[in-house]
Parts: C-alpha cells; structure tokens; sequence
C-alpha cells in the first residue's frame, strides 16, 4: 500500500473533450451544463486534502444521466484519461490495486462515488485505479460520522513507518498468516483510524489471508530451491528476511507480501520444514 502520484491531466480540458466526443442534444445539454461542472471540478481541486468538506451535488434527473453517460459509453478522449492516470503511475505499480495492495487494477474506483456525485465521474483527480473487488466493496461509501473511511491514494500521506504486520500460527499442521494494523505511536491517529476502517471495509483482513495462502507456498519453494543442503533453521530464515527486505525497498515498509515473508522468517516452526 502506497501513494499514487496523481493524474496531471486538466479536468476542464478533458471534460470538454468527452462532450465533444457526444453526440446531438446530449452533447447540447452536456455543453449547458459544463461551466457549472467545471466550478465543481474547481471546488474538488479546493477541497482535494479533505474531500469530507465538499458540497452536495447540485445535479440531479436528466443532468446526472446525461454526466454519467461521460464516463459509462466508451470514447476516445475518455480512453485517453484512463490510460494517463495508469501512465503517471510508477511501473511497479501501473498495474496493481493499490486499495488492496495485490488484485489487479482492472477499471478504477470513484473516490466520491459517481452514482452521489456525478459530476466527477471523468474528473482525474476522482478515478483511482483499482480492482473489481475492492470496487464493489467500497460501492458509494465514503463517509462514517463524518469522518473519511478508506484511504486516498493520491491525497493522503500514507505513512512511512511501518503499521501493516504479519503473523504465522499453524492450523491442523498448516501454516497459515493473519495480518494487523499497530500504531507504534508515530502514526497521526486520524490516519491510523482511515487505515483501520480501510481494511474493515474492504474485508483485507480474510482477503488477505486468503491470497498468501499460496504466496507462502510458492516463497517457501523457492526458499528451499535455494538452499545450501546443510543450511539449517537459521539460514532459511535469513533467506526469507532477504527476501522480505528487498521488498519492503522495491514498494513500502507496507507491502504485504514483505510482511508476509517477514513473518515467515520469524516462524521457527515453519523454518525448520524441509
Ligand atoms: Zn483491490
């Protein structure tokens, strides 16, 4: 899990591109309404550091249809807006969920929700890339109380030090690995809160768990592939923590799968399996 750099592209420029992408009176109701979106455009780029501050949406019945159609029919100037926010996106990470962390980024996520804002729906600064997954769960959520409940991958300063963490306990004989969320006291406790629910609301505490299941296998083969034969606990261990720090310096002191393998590292009982 990691910040995302956000999209260059002008949102007022854009929008006026897919308009002109339309077609007869949508296009003509869609021109109508363009001043009064881009002053919308305008209050995001305002409110973009705390997006629980921005109004309502002022559009509803045929004006909603008519900004929905922006981003739900397919055009060019619309393929273009996707394809530069993937693009301003580091390569390693061009193509990954970053709401999860290890799904594919197939479509992109409204961070306010098109169906309550419809406005944003082809904004750049709204459209995140995300999974499907992590998609459906978040659905038009955004606030609790008031307050923000999952991350903003372009506006939030996710932290530095490490608050995502990974433990193994052996099942019936099978290692299996539970993550958590500890604040070591240096995480602004707003931001730890957004974490939490983040991972409440999107189920990452089993997803997870579930998608290593085989990512421990697959790391436990390679592990062993490499191994001296008389390499004992100790030294697979340190094949693991090699692995594990290599990732945390490719991605974040937050990736999962470099917490994983920490965990493993640190599993006598797994270390010593041959
Ligand atoms: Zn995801």
């Amino acid at each position: 899990m990691q910040n995302l750099n956000p999209p260059t592209v002008d949102p007022d420029n854009t929008f006026e591109a897919i308009v002109n992408a339309k077609m007869g009176q949508r296009r003509n109701q869609l021109r109508t309404l363009t001043p009064q979106v881009q002053q919308r455009f305008s209050e995001y780029a305002n409110c973009r550091m705390e997006l629980a501050r921005i109004n309502p949406s002022p559009f509803n019945g045929g004006e909603r249809d008519d900004l929905l159609h922006c981003y739900e029919v397919s055009t060019l100037p619309l393929s273009k807006l996707k394809a530069s926010i993937r693009t301003a996106q580091r390569p390693n990470l061009q193509h990954v969920c970053q709401y999860c962390g290890f799904a594919p980024a197939s479509g992109f996520d409204h961070y306010l929700a098109k169906s309550i804002y419809p406005e944003f729906s082809v904004n750049a600064l709204n459209l995140i890339p995300s999974c499907s997954e992590c998609n459906g769960l978040k659905d038009d959520k955004f606030l609790s109380d008031g307050s923000r409940s999952f991350v903003n991958f372009y506006y939030d300063a996710i932290p530095t030090q490490r608050f995502l963490f990974a433990y193994l306990i052996f099942t019936q004989g099978y290692p299996v690995v539970q993550f958590q969320l500890q604040n070591n006291g240096q995480i602004d406790l707003e931001m730890f809160r957004r974490l939490e629910s983040h991972f409440l609301n999107l189920n990452l505490y089993v997803r997870l768990k579930q998608f290593s299941t085989s990512s421990i296998a697959e790391a436990r083969a390679v592990v062993i592939a490499n191994a001296s034969p008389g390499d004992g606990a100790t030294e697979i261990a340190g094949l693991y923590q090699t692995a594990a720090n290599a990732l945390f310096r490719e991605f974040s002191p937050n990736h999962w799968k470099a917490s994983l393998f920490e965990a493993l590292s640190r599993s006598e009982q797994f270390c010593e399996m041959r």
